[in-house]
């Protein structure tokens, strides 16, 4: 299934240029236009899924999988320093793209930029952390 309006659809069928990095039947993994870092890729599934609540259970265990790959791989060509493996998921999560893809964003420690995952840190009291932790168990 695709999207005709999905540009990572598009990159899929080959209708826009991309820098493939790997491809099999199920995924093609390319570098990201905007890189954070060098050697930024992004994990594509071939069919279209919009996000995480959409995707297919074992399509998404295949793509974490293929991260582990291409992290390993990726560490040893580009000689990074660490790794982040990042999943944005709707607008207000930063999603800009609704076809859903994994980052790979090699990290080095002589990075300028090497805040570019901080995030603020919120509260919550020793009541509210139990009610959050009540209301999220599950089996
Ligand atoms: P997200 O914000 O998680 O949806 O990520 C979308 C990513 O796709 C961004 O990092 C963009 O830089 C990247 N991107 C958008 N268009 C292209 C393209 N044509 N080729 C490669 N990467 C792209
Ligand atoms: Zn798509």
């Amino acid at each position: 299934m695709r999207d005709p309006e999905c540009i990572f659809c598009k990159i899929i069928a080959g209708e826009i240029p991309s820098n493939t990095i790997y491809e099999d039947e199920a995924f093609k993994v390319i570098l990201d236009l905007a890189p954070a870092a060098k050697g930024h890729a992004l994990i594509l599934p071939k069919e279209h899924y919009a996000d995480i609540y959409e995707i297919d259970e074992e399509v998404a265990g295949r793509a974490m999988k293929l991260a582990k790959k291409l992290a390993i791989h990726m560490t040893k060509v580009l000689g990074c320093d660490g790794f982040n493996i990042l999943q944005n998921n709707r607008e207000v999560a930063g999603q800009t793209v609704f076809h859903f893809h994994m980052h790979l964003i090699p990290r080095y420690k002589a990075a300028k930029n090497n805040d570019i995952l901080v995030w603020n840190h919120e509260t919550f009291s020793a009541e509210e952390m139990a009610e959050i932790r009540d209301a999220l168990k599950c089996d």
